[in-house]
């Protein structure tokens, strides 16, 4: 692992570099090793304050730039993150415990989306200009909302921040963004590139916790729209903090992705796809194949097969060559994922892990749980840590009643080799992306959003775009 050196982090308010107004600042650790890799700004109120004032300076002429003009910053600051992919990969590996692999495979990622948005800016359609009641012509704007406070979460924060960022701005809003206060580098460099390619005041990036900086922003009177991605229960204080001043709220939370593996499925790629799905980031990943449901033929092969891949998989230091899975991001979150595996009931089996690994660093064992019933906490949910579960359902209409059977509704997947069988779990399952056979893979120009409790409002694609942004009827009397 490269030596750390302790770096000193501040808040990007109107184009600049500033502490928190009270010096407030809090150490930031590696969860591989529990060593101090950074300090980070506390913002208080008024650093908030000061954030959101410099964004609504700033909207009057981000606001009246041309879609191209937009663009080409979005292009330049694309060009700029990739120039400094390693340097971001490295640091998403010391402050969240990735695989330092894993991190790298995100830059071209990320880069493509910001890409997709910088093209996206100029191509937003609409209904045609036409005459609906006689002797008027009605037309279509779509204008951007305002300034948009944005609150990222810590498994993917500079891929949440690009998420968030990239429509936000091709739509013409300013923004403040607030990255989890317990992964703030990426979004330290983020604020750097764009300090050379964006005018002062249109993002601007401030650092500190949820219950305070973040509250802060989204109860804001000035923030027009507020969009976060994180837990179902922020989600819910986030909309309640905005419904006093009715801002719009876009929200990305959590999941519970069920895998659905069917009798006549190829058990070997669902295997192999459920150790990606499942263990990927440690499985803290909103969309993780958390929960398989596996036919009555197969659920015995599918069970050992599925041990002995996670088994299988290297856990680690994230910046050895060939580490597959790193720590869990912090040790309270360590905590909560033995504290699931505790509650579990007399009948539940971890096939394989189901402990911490010893030793510095928040590490957990890659888990395989069986013998759960529908309604036990680990099927109900989301662990967000390398755990997965696996049941038994005896018909297609129970695995679909089991699959809908929860809060979320974000993700999941379908593993058949019947085209008729896939099609018809694809209508029926009530989550916001269905794989076929595969899971987790997503695309710039696709939509990624949740159903039910997993939120509101669409990342990526020109939906997200949409949702950035307010229709305005315009009508035209023609005499
Ligand atoms: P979290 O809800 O604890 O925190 C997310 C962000 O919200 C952080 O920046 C935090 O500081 C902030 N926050 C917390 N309380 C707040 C409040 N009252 N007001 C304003 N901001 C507040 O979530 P997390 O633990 O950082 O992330 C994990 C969660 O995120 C999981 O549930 C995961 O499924 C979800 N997630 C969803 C998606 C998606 O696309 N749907 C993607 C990634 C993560």
């Amino acid at each position: 692992m490269p030596a750390t050196a302790v770096t000193q982090i501040e808040n990007f308010i109107d184009g600049e570099h500033r502490p928190a107004s009270d010096g407030a600042s809090e150490e930031i650790v590696n969860p591989a090793t529990g060593e101090v890799i950074a300090t980070a700004p506390l913002a208080g109120e008024r650093d908030v304050d000061e954030a959101v004032g410099a964004a609504e300076r700033a909207f009057a002429g981000w606001s009246e730039t041309v879609p191209g003009e937009r663009a080409l910053a979005l292009l330049r600051i694309a060009d700029a993150l990739q120039a400094r992919g390693d340097e971001l990969a490295e640091l998403e590996a010391r402050n969240v415990g990735k695989p330092l692999e894993a991190a790298r495979d995100e830059i071209p990622v990320l880069v493509d989306n910001l890409r997709f948005f910088a093209g996206a800016a100029r191509t937003m359609q609409g209904q045609i200009a036409g005459e609906y009641m006689s002797g008027y012509t009605s037309m279509l704007r779509r204008e951007p909302i305002g300034v948009v406070g944005q609150v990222a979460p810590w498994n993917y924060p500079l891929f949440m921040a690009i998420w968030k960022i990239g429509p936000a701005l091709a739509a013409g809003n300013t923004v403040v963004l607030k990255p989890s206060e317990q992964t703030p580098l990426t979004a330290a460099v983020l604020a750097e590139v764009c300090a050379e390619h964006l005018p002062n005041g249109v993002l601007n990036v401030i650092f500190g916790h949820g219950e305070t900086t973040g509250a802060a922003l989204v109860s804001h009177p000035t923030v027009a729209m507020v969009s976060l991605t994180g837990d179902v229960a922020t989600g819910k204080a986030v909309a309640h903090a905005a419904a006093d001043s009715l801002k719009r709220v876009h929200l990305e939370l959590g999941g519970k992705a069920p895998v659905l593996v069917f009798d006549d499925a190829d058990i070997e790629a669902a295997i192999e796809g459920v150790k990606v799905g499942g263990f990927w980031n440690a499985g803290q990943d909103c969309t993780a194949a958390s929960r398989v449901i596996a036919g009555p033929r197969v659920y015995d092969d599918f069970v050992s097969g599925l041990a002995a891949a996670a088994q299988s998989l290297q856990v680690g230091d994230p910046f050895a060559e060939d580490t597959e899975m790193g720590p869990l991001v912090s040790q309270s979150q360590r905590e909560r994922v033995e504290g699931f595996i505790e509650r579990a009931p007399a009948a539940a089996e971890a096939v394989t892990g189901g402990a911490t690994r010893p030793g510095a660093g928040f590490f957990y064992e890659p888990t395989v749980v069986a013998g759960l019933a529908q309604d036990d906490e680990l099927v109900q949910r989301e662990v967000f840590g390398p755990v997965v579960s696996v049941q038994r359902f005896a018909t297609d209409e129970q695995a679909i009643e089991w699959a809908n059977g929860v809060d979320y509704g974000l993700a999941s997947s379908v593993w058949t080799r019947d085209v008729g069988r896939a099609m018809n779990a694809a209508r029926l399952l009530r989550f916001g992306t269905v794989w076929v056979n595969d899971h987790i893979p997503l695309v710039s120009e696709m939509p990624h959003g949740g159903f039910k409790q997993s939120g509101y409002g669409k990342d990526m694609s020109i939906y997200s775009l949409q949702d950035y942004t307010e229709l305005k009827h315009v009508m035209v009397s023609l005499s």
